[in-house]
Formats: structure tokens, C-alpha cells, sequence
């Protein structure tokens, strides 16, 4: 099976990787209001306690996974960067 990648263009971010690509090991999409609410921790980790959050578009969504580069909560989840 052919390797997928998750492309990305959003580059200050902590799992981004030239050719914009997402090097996390995971990653997890919510709902923008969803997203909002939760604190770091809450991440690609316990997606499966996630409940179902709907959006009208795709700009109602957004990757709860993104940290800042120099953000001191990279590690406040259990998402690593695969290389
Ligand atoms: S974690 Fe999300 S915001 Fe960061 S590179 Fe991956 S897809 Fe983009």
C-alpha cells in the first residue's frame, strides 16, 4: 500500500516538514468550537473519546493537533513527530 501524508501548509507549525507535509504521528480535526474549548492534552490520543462534532464547511474545522514550533505544550499530548 502506498504511504499516505497528510499535506499541510500551515510552516510554524511544531510537525510541519518542507514539501508541506504533516509529520506527526497522528493528528486529530475537530470542529473549530470544539477545538476552542479543549485544553492541549486533548489531542489525536483520545480521538476515540471524542464525541462527533459537525461543521457546516471547512472553515468550521480546524487540527487540534497544531502546536507552535517554539510552543512550550509540545509535549502536552502523547503526538511525537515521526521524523
Ligand atoms: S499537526 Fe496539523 S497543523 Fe500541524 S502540520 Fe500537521 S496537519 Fe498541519
Amino acid at each position: 500500500m502506498a504511504q499516505q501524508h497528510i499535506h499541510c501548509s500551515v510552516n510554524n507549525c511544531h510537525y510541519w516538514q518542507n514539501g508541506n507535509k504533516c509529520m506527526a504521528n497522528e493528528i486529530v480535526v475537530v470542529s473549530d468550537d470544539f477545538g476552542a474549548q479543549q485544553p492541549d492534552y486533548v489531542d489525536a490520543s483520545l480521538a476515540q473519546q471524542i464525541a462527533p462534532t459537525p461543521a457546516e464547511n471547512c472553515m468550521q474545522t480546524c487540527c487540534k493537533t497544531f502546536v507552535h514550533k517554539n510552543s512550550s505544550q509540545i509535549k502536552a499530548d502523547k503526538v511525537y513527530r515521526t521524523q
